[in-house]
């Protein structure tokens, strides 16, 4: 088990990171700070060695004399400090309870794993109610009004998918090891057809980084202005146009500027930034160097979603086998997905090996994984250079940390295992940055442990 007071330590500790990279932030040294919080300088120290609690009267006063949120100065909560967080099936199943729509037992959820690390809400819905056709104005069916979260659905059983687009509304009989990917906010349902069988899904639904500080900010920018700044997806002219378009904008050029940095015709600019036409790859690297941008910054993110969903059969999906040479540990069968969320992976994998190598399922995304079926799986992993173990069985399911090996072994036959991997505040931005740090400079981004100059004075050759 790990050290609950070890955990209080990192926690104190980061909150002292976060202040002091505050106060160096606001160019704020230690005795200034210290006045603007209504502390002697003795506490205040106290605070940055990580040997005092944080007030919540503190964080107010913070927030009132500084420009910062209360929630600049909190930090995350590690729920998962061996690398992995296990719910197993019988803490998943006292979670279980029953929701009523339109009067009946609709559904039985259960909850599985879930870190304050990540964005995932996945739960276990067994269908409890039963119809006899394909229709979606079936009476039986209770629609819901859609929500925020993305929901990647793993179907089990004889499962009707619903769904609304617009007007429209949809059923989709599904078998096991279908699933789908979905848009936030558009209604949709399940029910069973068989009261005979076992239906149920995994609504594996994440926020992504629609939640947390984007949602923060816009919903103080308001709707006005959140309306304002979306940007089309697809690759049509029309996206193509308003892309450039934002991005002339953003960089205080014109139509003309451009044509005359680039060499194009005024004319063809017009066309571009209209979207009557798409750039050919030699004008995009024309247009990328006249904005000061990559290429990939002047194309739109793609999509093939379809009415809000991307839909995924089992029976046609392209299987492979992890690794390609030599003894094969996984067979992978990918599952929905779409490229809106590049950072998002959905696959089935069959655990075919005793003792695969942890590293094959490394990466650098947020991984949820839930045991479908099978016998009893070793689920051995490998966080901070530290190596851990324990079995798994159907049910359980468990949440990884980016960057932690993780290996499934199955000693007495065949273990499937739903697996779905998300990126989440860590965005691509944020890893070009982290790429240029050096060991020192990550670990006093991580945790700041100094003030930004030295009140006794430092030399160009001081280290
Ligand atoms: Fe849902």
């Amino acid at each position: 088990m790990p050290n609950l007071a070890d955990e209080t330590t990192r926690y104190r500790l980061r909150v002292a990171g976060l202040l002091r990279a505050a106060a160096n932030d606001l160019k704020r040294d230690e005795v200034n700070a210290a006045a603007d919080l209504g502390l002697t300088l003795t506490e205040y120290r106290l605070l940055l060695a990580g040997q005092a609690d944080l007030s919540w009267e503190l964080i107010d006063r913070a927030a009132k004399v500084w420009p910062l949120n209360e929630r600049d100065l909190l930090p995350v909560r590690d729920d998962a400090p061996l690398g992995v967080l296990i719910v197993d099936v019988a803490e998943s199943a006292a979670s279980s309870r029953t929701l009523r729509r339109g009067g009946v037992d609709y559904y039985e959820y259960r909850d599985t794993a879930m870190s304050r690390l990540a964005t995932f809400r996945p739960e276990y819905i067994r269908m409890l109610a039963v119809v006899d056709d394909d229709d979606p104005a079936n009476s039986t069916v209770q629609w819901n009004d859609g929500h925020l979260l993305y929901q990647f659905t793993f179907f089990v059983g004889p499962v009707n998918y619903y769904y609304k687009s617009g007007d429209r509304a949809f059923c989709v009989p599904m078998e096991t090891g279908d699933s789908v990917w979905g848009v936030p906010y558009a209604p949709h349902s399940f029910t069973a057809r068989d009261r005979s069988q076992d239906a149920y899904i995994l609504a594996l639904t994440y926020g992504g980084q629609l939640v947390g500080d984007s949602q923060r900010e816009l919903s103080a920018l308001g709707v006005h202005a959140a309306g304002s700044i979306g940007l089309p997806t697809g690759q049509s002219s029309n996206a193509t146009g308003a892309v450039l378009r934002d991005l002339l904008r953003a960089r205080l050029l014109t139509v003309a500027e451009v044509a005359a940095s680039t060499g194009l015709a005024r004319a063809r600019v017009s066309d571009l930034c209209a979207g009557a036409a798409s750039p050919d790859p030699a004008e995009r690297a024309l247009l990328a160097a006249a904005t000061g941008v990559s290429e990939r910054d002047l194309m739109p993110r793609d999509t093939r979603v379809a009415d809000g969903v991307r839909i995924k059969r089992r029976a046609t999906a392209r299987q492979w086998t992890l690794p390609a040479a030599g003894a094969a540990a996984y067979r992978i069968c990918p599952l929905a997905g779409d490229p809106l969320h590049p950072d998002t992976t959905a696959a089935q994998i069959t655990v075919l090996g005793e003792a695969p190598d942890p590293d094959l399922l490394r990466t650098y995304q947020h991984t949820y994984f839930y045991v479908l079926d099978g016998a009893a799986a070793l689920l051995r992993w490998e966080a901070a250079g530290v190596g851990h173990s324990r079995l798994v069985r159907p049910g359980d399911s468990g949440y990884a940390k980016p960057g932690v090996g993780l290996s499934f072994g199955a000693a007495d036959g065949l273990v499937r295992i739903l697996l779905l991997r998300i990126g989440c505040a860590v965005t691509a931005e944020v890893r070009y940055a982290l790429s240029g740090f050096t060991d020192e400079h990550l670990r006093r981004y991580l945790c700041e442990d100094r003030q930004w100059y030295r009140p006794a004075g430092r030399s160009a050759n001081e280290t």
